[in-house]
């Protein structure tokens, strides 16, 4: 159940038609918005927007609910907001229960209403790149579908940027270099599609084609901070274009007409992943793909957001449709948006070459473990994370396992493992999930940015076409009741076991050595039930766990560890030297202004999550990410050591 913001008595239904009515009538003409960048090196964004108007009174609005973002957006983005008409400067009220909503009265003779909008951008933007999302700059009428109202946009950005963006140029072609003030104007589209179609710049810009082949054309724009991490090498290029391949052999239909990764390099401008239909907003570090190690954490990104474009943005759940970005989203299906697509980009990383077999199947491992080790599944359901999703969203991380995080992602990458595999075996390895997603996000054929809705309902008959089976009880099992252990059954069928050893693997030592830079921290979650920073601050505490049951907690920082200064290697001694059942792990805990000594009582040494492979059984793991199409060029050879 939900309940809508908006209250019968605050917008009475007639004066809702009247304003419906009348901006239905104006909105022939499109709204004209130019978004000028040319500050984002002060973080600072600029629009003007001339809306087509006539005399009377008229809402205006910016989103609320963006697609992608599970969550409010929150109605800050816009830092100022001045209206003119005639050369005069207009009053108006913001709506007192709608914050997103700004009333004005247009006065007689008036046709065209002038915004000038200022922003304060917080992120994707450094001194030498941005990443424009529309809704830090955008206005239209309220109460309106926003796929009914057209718009026309243009940019401006820094002399010398170039421009990545699904949008199309007016000229045609692609987009030249602008001079000093250029304006680079676009095809006139409406606001749903606006919203859907970020603007990436940046000085030291490239745009790739991808896979020539593969039709309609794929480029990955890449703006970067220094120069030479723009160069992306060979092998990237060459995995991202099997990335398209791959997705094209898998999906077999296609809901753009051109696609765009838009890819940032930058330590400032801070990590991201949104989907969009015909593009998607993509962040790393800047060094994220200058090397193997760099490119391992975030190796299923491009390929995450690519998947969305079908799953997700071309079919999504009736309840994450919002026709005026103002109706709240319903997450209850979010473990289909997201929990498939997790499955999808890892398995498609892994097709692609982005990441190696034995790097999936280390990060498989990493995910079961971690999720069996989320004390919150005792009273939560994974349904519940994702219909809290909007909560869950950016909260304190501080005993995240015990209240459960958005699980629905990763408890949803081994639900569809295990749908995968269970075709698999009950079909004898003739089919498999590819089969049903042929079915299910391929409805329709090839189409334009399209939204198609679906329910639960769809998704069990399309499973069923597949291969008959209680597709209604399996998923209801696995997602809607409280399992306090993680479903294995997937790596199970899949020819492998979920193991601990006491050293970690080659992928967990190469995100380690990834994230070193940034001073990584120590992870002894499946021993003493303890993430710590590098400087020992404690980022948290498994609930019930070894470290929990001597007192320490989320927030405090371990100084000293059996009489040494905090490390990460003295800590990792202490539990081995632990596995004596007559040595205690002793440590010096500061919490707040105070520090005390608790001791640790756990001996079985380290553990690290690992698959093994079970002989003799169907390895359907190995099937599931075998290439389906042939490499035009095979990536460079992996280094699988952190060494
Ligand atoms: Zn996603």
């Amino acid at each position: 159940m939900f309940r809508l913001k908006r209250c019968a008595a605050h917008f009475p239904a007639l004066l809702l038609t009247a304003i419906g009515v009348s901006i239905a009538s104006a909105q022939k003409a499109p709204i004209d918005i130019t978004a000028d960048l040319s500050d984002a090196p002060r973080k600072l964004f600029h629009a003007d927007i001339d809306f087509p108007v006539s005399a009377g009174p008229l809402v205006l609005t910016s989103p609320e609910w963006i697609p992608g973002h599970h969550m409010p957006g929150g109605p800050a983005g816009l830092t100022s907001v001045v209206f003119t008409a005639n050369g005069m400067t207009l009053e108006w009220q913001r709506d007192d229960v709608d914050m997103y909503e700004y009333h004005l009265t247009i006065p007689p003779g008036v046709t065209t209403l002038h915004a000038r909008v200022e922003s304060i951008a917080t992120r994707r933007v450094s001194q030498r790149l941005a990443a424009l999302e529309w809704e830090a700059l955008m206005l239209y009428p309220a109460h309106v579908p926003v796929k009914e109202i057209p718009i026309q946009p243009s940019v401006k950005v820094p002399a010398g940027w170039g421009i990545g963006t699904a949008l199309k140029p007016v000229s045609g072609g692609s987009y030249p270099i602008p001079s000093a003030g250029a304006v680079t104007k676009f095809e006139a589209t409406n606001v749903e599609q606006l919203e859907d179609s970020p603007i990436l710049t940046g000085l030291y810009f490239h745009e790739y084609p991808l896979a020539p082949t593969v039709s309609p054309k794929h480029f990955l724009d890449v703006a970067a901070d220094a120069p030479d991490d723009a160069n992306l090498r060979p092998a990237v290029l060459a995995e991202a274009a099997n990335l398209v391949r791959e997705a094209d052999a898998l999906y077999a239909s296609h809901h753009y007409s051109e696609y765009h990764f838009l890819l940032t390099l930058s330590d400032v401008a801070g990590g991201m992943g949104l989907e969009h239909g015909q593009s998607s907003d993509n962040g790393v570090g800047e060094k994220g793909y200058a090397d193997d190690v760099h490119q391992l954490p975030e190796a299923d990104l491009l390929s995450h957001e690519f998947t969305h474009s079908w799953n997700g943005k071309y079919r999504r759940p009736a309840g994450l449709h919002q026709p005026d970005f103002a109706m709240p989203m319903h997450g209850a299906l979010l473990w289909v948006y997201e929990g498939m697509t997790q499955y999808w980009g890892d398995v498609l990383a892994a097709r692609s070459g982005l990441k190696t077999a034995d790097q999936y199947k280390d990060g498989v491992a990493m995910v079961a473990a971690d999720l069996d080790y989320t004390r919150g599944r005792d009273w939560r359901s994974t349904q519940d994370t994702a219909v809290a999703a909007s909560v869950l969203r950016g909260g304190n991380p501080a005993w995240s396992n015990w209240k459960r995080s958005q699980d629905y992602y990763f408890e949803g990458e081994l639900l569809w493992l295990d749908a995968d595999t269970l075709i698999r075996k009950m079909t004898d390895n003739k089919k498999s999930l590819n089969d049903f997603v042929k079915i299910f996000l391929a409805k329709g054929g090839n189409t334009g940015p399209l939204i198609v809705t679906y329910t639960f309902d769809e998704l069990v008959q399309d499973l069923n076409q597949v291969a008959p089976y209680d597709w209604g009880k399996f998923l209801h099992d696995r997602v809607d009741r409280i399992n306090p252990r993680v479903d294995v059954a997937g790596l199970e069928q899949g020819g492998y076991k979920l193991v601990y050893h006491d050293k970690p693997t080659k992928s967990e030592r190469m995100i380690q050595a990834a994230e070193g830079r940034r001073g990584a921290g120590i992870d002894c979650w499946y021993s003493i039930g303890l993430r710590l920073g590098a400087d020992g601050a404690i980022a948290d505490v498994l609930w019930n766990g070894p470290a929990d049951k001597a007192g320490l907690a989320p927030g405090e920082k371990v100084m000293a560890v059996n009489d040494k200064v905090y490390s990460a290697d003295a800590l990792r001694e202490a539990i081995r030297e632990a596995k004596d059942p007559s040595k205690a792990i002793r440590v010096i805990v500061q919490a707040d202004s105070f520090v005390s000594t608790m001791q640790i009582d756990y001996h079985d040494g380290e553990r690290y999550p690992a698959l093994e492979r079970v002989e003799g059984t169907p390895a359907y793991l190995d099937d599931i990410i075998k290439p389906m199409t042939t490499p035009e060029k095979a990536p460079e050879q992996k280094k699988d050591s952190a060494e």
